[in-house]
């Protein structure tokens, strides 16, 4: 509300003032000239304030037909919910007309069969009695009964199917409607918001532009020596701009309560086929389980029996024996005695195990060890290039396509194992000075990351083998020598940029990295590389700032610096990332070298490249990793690759879980339905030890859209009657 400028300066102001506030500028022309520019500025607040109200009229317009479909949306899934019960009250009585056409039908045929054994029936003896028929006659009447019979239970079966399914769709609408009650309250409440921003913005808008004009009233008025309209317009522009002031701060405050135009909700398309029917649709055939699996144990099957031919033929197979320890790692089992107890049971397990798994005959723990104990782990290598070139065939891997062309690798070295006492030809060993000695198993690992993305797409690790105890660093870099040559040698064309911890950034491996044509994206801390740091000190950096919602980051730059003194022919660019929150605290903070040319275009990128590390889910890998700490314990150790094989065949599973989670839509059904991985893995293995499953697809859409519901009927043993 705007107050009258004549009543203010009744009461509050009187000339003096006005002359006091004057008294720092006497020259009436300069005051002019500061008085003018001031309504410049207000003018300029005005458009924009105008310009922006035009923005959000845009949004009202876009919410309104949002709300609009919405409201649709919901009213169809409503009808469609309301006619769930009578649907299926329809239903059951098409499955009863259908049971007792079937019935009827038996019972015919089945007198019509007691025609052939002993002549007529007795019904039709008695219709022949007493109505004087032909026996014959009466036989082909019953007989054109049955046919028609049969033809109507036939009818009324898919009458009853087609009902059925029209009963499952109005279903999930039903569930789908607190859903969209949702989107619907969201959207409408965004409008809500919006609208009232705009009713703001207009009066912002209004009042800048009376600031403007009273601005140069007072201005006109200073000119002409009339000091006392010069200060009521004065007091008339202060008004109008704190009025439009206060219209600011209530837009600031809406959008920080109601973040309005933050996210605008996606709408469902409405429920129009029934889930299974959409499901079938979101397979991709060549990287379903059944796919993924299949190709594993193609790899597997080629692996020549450590026993040879002759003594192979007697035993079960090494691929039953892999195919069965993968399954172990694919189920989440905790121990392979667990494994071995619930396999043990036969009946649907091992019938699970043959149609999801391959597995003629389940191996018992004990042989299982002994048989896997004796592969050369380097025979499961192919597997994983396999599942990659499958993945990258489906057109997945494009996903995961970071600054322009490159993959982002993510390198790191992983533990599985450590013990006092056991160990096998496989293990590293630390010796003490007390004498004692830790025997441990660590891995070099690397994979596909990306950091839009949660899954990761694994190379085959690389065991850390140490035989004569020397420095543990040493043997960590010699294994990633390993580990990225062979990548190389796997994948001789994929553009890749490799991001490290501060291991990793020393002039031998950035040199191997160049060599194998890998660029690279490394921490650099100022402990572990001094010289830089040093180097930096007395150098100006390039600055750049990235704002988003929730976060500022400021970041410093230089191309082209030397590494090290060591290696002072080795030039690198060096980045440097804090993260701020809304309160100016700091978050985060990291610095990085790289050979890809920084500029401010790719700087946040790359920070972002930087700091997408080993990105493996909690409930995936880590839990089975935690678990593998006791693969003594619950796993076996072996005497010669055993704990190296089943690590093998961890990341395996794991790699066919990423694969399914990134593109099997069944999959991705199933994950959504259960809320969290570690439910996944329980209703996976509910199902798996008490039911038979025949397929994938059907085990995934079971999980994902629930089962037919059976009630309990416990095997109780009969009692002996002698
Ligand atoms: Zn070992």
């Amino acid at each position: 509300m705007l107050w009258p400028s004549s009543f203010l300066i009744a009461t509050k102001f009187s000339p003096l003032t006005y002359c006091n506030s004057m008294t720092k500028t006497q020259n009436p022309e300069k005051q002019v000239q500061i008085v003018e520019l001031e309504a410049k500025r207000a003018e300029y607040h005005a458009k924009d304030a105008a310009a922006l109200a035009g923005k959000v009229r845009v949004q009202i317009i876009a919410f309104t037909h949002r709300a609009k479909v919405a409201a649709e949306t919901l009213s169809d899934l409503s009808k469609k919910a309301e006619a769930e019960s009578v649907a299926w009250i329809k239903y059951q009585a098409a499955e009863a007309l259908a049971s007792e056409k079937k019935r009827k039908t038996t019972e015919v045929l089945g007198e019509i069969k007691s025609f052939t054994t002993s002549g007529l029936s007795k019904k039709g003896a008695k219709a022949v009695q007493s109505q004087g028929e032909d026996a014959d006659v009466y036989i082909l009447e019953r007989k054109a009964e049955a046919k028609k019979l049969e033809m109507e239970a036939r009818k009324a079966s898919s009458e009853a199917k087609k009902a059925k399914l029209e009963a499952e769709d109005a279903a999930a609408a039903k569930a789908s409607i607190t859903k969209h009650a949702a989107v619907l309250a969201k959207v409408e409440a965004d409008l809500k918001i919006i609208k009232a921003e705009f009713e703001y913005r207009k009066v912002e808008a209004h009042s800048r532009h009376a600031q403007a004009k009273a601005k140069m009233a007072e201005a006109k008025a200073i000119m002409v020596g009339d000091i006392a309209e010069a200060q009521a317009k004065r007091l008339d522009a202060k008004l109008h701009q704190a009025e439009a002031m206060a219209k600011n701060a209530e837009i600031k405050a809406l959008k920080t309560t109601g973040k309005a135009n933050k996210v605008l909700p996606e709408l469902q398309p409405p429920v129009n086929q029934s889930p299974k029917k959409q499901a079938r649709y979101m397979e991709k055939k060549h990287l379903s389980a059944k796919s993924l699996l299949g190709t594993v144990h193609e790899i597997f099957h080629a692996i020549p029996d450590p026993n040879g031919p002759q003594k192979s033929k007697l035993q079960i197979t090494l691929d039953d024996c892999l195919m069965s320890g993968l399954a172990v790692f694919s189920l989440k089992y905790p121990s392979l005695l667990q494994f071995d107890r619930d396999s043990q049971e036969g009946g649907c397990i091992e019938h699970n195990l043959k149609t999801l798994y391959k597995v003629n005959q389940t191996p018992c723990d004990t042989y299982m060890r002994e048989r896997l104990d004796d592969v050369d782990p380097a025979y499961l290598r192919p597997a994983f290039k396999k599942l990659f070139a499958q993945f990258q065939r489906g057109k997945e891997l494009e996903k995961y396509v970071f600054l322009d062309d490159y993959y982002l690798m993510s390198g790191d070295g992983t533990g599985l194992f450590s013990s006092k006492t056991i160990h096998c030809d496989d293990c590293c060993l630390k010796c003490h000075k007390d004498g004692n000695n830790t025997y441990y198993h660590q891995m070099m690992s690397a994979a596909i990351v990306h950091p839009d993305h949660a899954t990761v797409i694994p190379f085959c690790p690389e065991p850390i083998t140490n035989q004569d105890g020397t420095q543990k660093n040493d043997c960590e870099r010699n294994a990633s020598e390993r580990l990225y040559r062979h990548i190389r040698r796997e994948h001789p064309h994929l553009p890749l940029i490799v991001t490290e911890d501060a291991l990793g950034s020393n002039g031998p491996h950035i040199r191997l990295l160049k060599e194998l044509d890998m660029r690279f994206i490394l921490v650099v801390k100022p402990d572990g590389n001094k010289s830089l740091f040093e180097f930096l000190n007395g150098v100006q950096l390039q600055e750049h700032t990235h704002i988003d919602d929730e976060f500022v980051y400021k970041i410093r730059f230089i191309n082209d610096v030397p590494l090290n003194d060591s290696h002072y022919d080795l030039m690198v660019n060096f980045i440097e990332l804090s993260v701020y929150d809304k309160n100016n605290d700091l978050k985060y903070h990291n610095s990085w070298i790289t050979d890809i040319c920084i500029t401010n275009y790719n700087a946040y990128r790359l920070c972002q490249g930087g700091r997408a590390k080993w990105k493996i889910e909690n409930e995936t890998f880590n839990t089975l990793k935690n678990q593998g700490y006791h693969f003594e314990h619950n796993f076996g150790h072996g005497f010669k690759h055993l704990s190296t094989v089943f690590a093998f065949l961890l990341f395996l599973a794991f790699f066919i879980d990423q694969i399914q989670q990134s593109a099997c839509g069944l999959f991705q059904a199933a994950l959504t339905k259960m809320g969290s991985k570690v439910r996944l893995w329980g209703r996976m293995k509910a199902y798996f030890t008490t039911l038979f499953i025949d397929s994938w697809e059907q085990f995934w859409q079971g999980i994902a859209f629930g089962i037919e519901e059976g009630r309990l009927i416990p095997k109780i043993p009969s009692r002996n009657t002698s």
